[in-house]
């Protein structure tokens, strides 16, 4: 009998029939489908928007010191169980169990920052602001929330989003990738085991039909959405005609701009470790390199020889450094740009496809029916080819030469994404003009993958993100709450009067 995963809905696990509609879930290392996901309709939505909304009425009215507590107990049973997590998640997303552990450090990160939601939530207060007139500002938790989720982070992303959410007295339906969809179950279970009342964390499965149910749903105070451009437009579009606030971060195409005097060893590395780990299947991975001339030949070789050392296979084994591509699908997607970047003209340096494969995983089933592709580089690549044109999500990197560092500003902030970028160089001046002239949200100097820690905010610009608030920090507090301003004065009694003018100060 296939596993069976299915929704967790007011503290338990779904227990109606299988669903109409189901997904596979596979092993990517081997190929083997290992699970079926139930996907909801929108009965099942609606039973659990509908727990979240009951949750809702007492969640929010539970003290602030109670709510904290519990993120703190959720955060020592992450801590303590992330190795089963991780091994969750290398078996259906396929990257290594370092990558999956580093993946859960960085959702953690998130949940120690929630756990300071006291003083997050802390508003203003002026005294005497009028005569005998007091001003004081609250912020109050929206109601139930929705998340949805890609597949490259099952645990991290949506980690950006709930704790959060949680710590801020909302309730929470998760609708995570129908690719990799047990990690949402497991930390379900975890919030459950750290005393989070029934109904707040809830767990949808399934694909376009949840999702959009959870976009038209009355309910549903506001949506926080990472996946590909086309989705996330979407969602944002319909999320907000629906009245609701929306955050719907996108794809992304990622340049590394390495200047003449840069540390070529130190780049040659970062280009390599951000170009193919996790398989490049990262919304921060660095898919353009551009070499500011004349650095371009000897930046290729180097980068060409790591690639030829780097070791890939199954996730579960040790010694691994890089895994299979999700699904096959979106193997043999990624591997056709091989062949449309060749005719477009494009040197074809390092063939992935020739790249040796470990041939079994750690418990010695065979990995010939993976889903693999090895690290690719391609030289000499323009805008108006397709490897450069379309967000790939593979390990395929992309040299792009250009004369000078305006040439190079140029193209990346002609690109229509703007999520990461770095720029490699020894001369401080001028990263700093980089930094200020680049049109991307996350800047990196000497820094390949600069995801902000917890205390600031994720996001994009252009393309990469819809909306006006980024992903957990400052602004995930400001989007999981409304803020609402008092003005309050004790006058004696009979101290009143008419008076229709509009009020001013006195
Ligand atoms: P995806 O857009 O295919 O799916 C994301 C979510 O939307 C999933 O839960 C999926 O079930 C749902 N979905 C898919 N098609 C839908 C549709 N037509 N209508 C409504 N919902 C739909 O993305 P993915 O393949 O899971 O993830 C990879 C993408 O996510 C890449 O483009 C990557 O750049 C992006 N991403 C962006 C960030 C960021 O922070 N900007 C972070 C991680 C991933």
């Amino acid at each position: 009998m296939t596993k069976r995963i299915t929704h967790w809905i007011a503290g338990q696990q779904w227990s109606g029939a299988p669903a109409e509609r189901q997904g596979e879930v596979h092993d990517p290392a081997t190929g083997a489908v290992t699970a079926l996901v139930d996907f909801a309709g929108v009965a099942e939505v609606d039973r659990a928007v509908g727990a979240a909304a009951e949750a809702f009425r007492s969640w929010s009215r539970t003290s602030v010191a109670r709510r904290t507590s519990v993120l703190f107990a959720f955060r020592e049973l992450l801590n303590a169980r992330r190795d089963e997590l991780a091994s969750i998640i290398v078996s259906e997303h396929g990257k290594v169990h370092s990558d999956a552990l580093g993946e859960i450090a960085r959702g953690q990160e998130v949940v120690e920052y929630a756990c300071g939601i006291p003083q997050l939530l802390k508003g203003g207060y002026t005294e005497q602001a009028s005569t005998g007139v007091d001003v004081y500002s609250i912020r109050q938790p929206l109601g139930p929330v929705a998340v949805i989720s890609p597949f490259n982070f099952p645990a991290m992303v949506p980690m950006w989003f709930f704790p959060i959410a949680i710590a801020a007295g909302n309730t929470v339906v998760l609708k995570p990738s129908e690719k990799d969809p047990s990690a949402a179950d497991f930390l379900a279970r975890l919030w459950q085991e750290a005393g989070l009342p029934d109904g707040v964390f809830n767990v949808v499965h399934g694909d376009r039909t949840a999702v959009d149910r959870l976009l038209e749903h009355p309910d549903v105070k506001s949506v926080s959405f990472v996946g590909s451009t086309p989705v996330a437009r979407h969602v944002y579009e319909t999320g907000t005609r629906y009245g609701k606030r929306v955050q719907a971060l996108g794809g992304a195409k990622n340049h590394m701009l390495v200047l003449p005097d840069a540390d070529l060893d130190l780049a040659a590395d970062a280009a390599v470790n951000a170009g193919f780990g996790a398989a490049g299947e990262r919304c921060m991975a660095v898919s353009v390199l551009v070499a500011v001339d004349p650095v371009g030949d000897d930046l290729v070789a180097r980068i060409t020889e790591r690639m030829a050392r780097l070791k890939v296979g199954p996730g579960c084994n040790g010694d691994s450094e890089m895994g299979p591509l999700v699904t096959g699908a979106h193997r043999d997607r990624v591997t056709s740009y091989l062949d449309s970047g060749t005719a477009d003209g494009a040197t074809l340096v390092v063939d992935g496809r020739k790249h040796p494969v470990a041939p079994e995983d750690a418990s010695g089933e065979s990995t010939a029916d993976g889903f693999w592709l090895g690290p690719t580089l391609f030289d000499h690549v323009r805008p108006g080819m397709s490897v450069y044109d379309d967000e790939i999500f593979g390990p395929v990197l992309s040299v792009v030469r250009v004369p000078s560092y305006e040439a190079g500003l140029e193209l990346i902030n002609a690109n229509p994404y703007g999520n990461g970028t770095a720029v490699f160089t020894c001369d401080g001046g001028a990263a700093r003009r980089f930094q200020h002239e680049v049109e991307v949200g996350m800047v990196g100097v000497n820094v390949p993958i600069p995801v902000p820690v917890a205390h600031y905010s994720f996001g994009g610009w252009k393309a990469s993100l819809f909306g006006d608030t980024h992903a957990y920090g400052p602004d995930g507090v400001q989007f999981f709450t409304r803020g609402k301003v008092v003005t309050s004065r004790w006058p004696a009694p009979s101290h009143g009067g008419i008076n229709l003018g509009f009020p001013t100060h006195d």
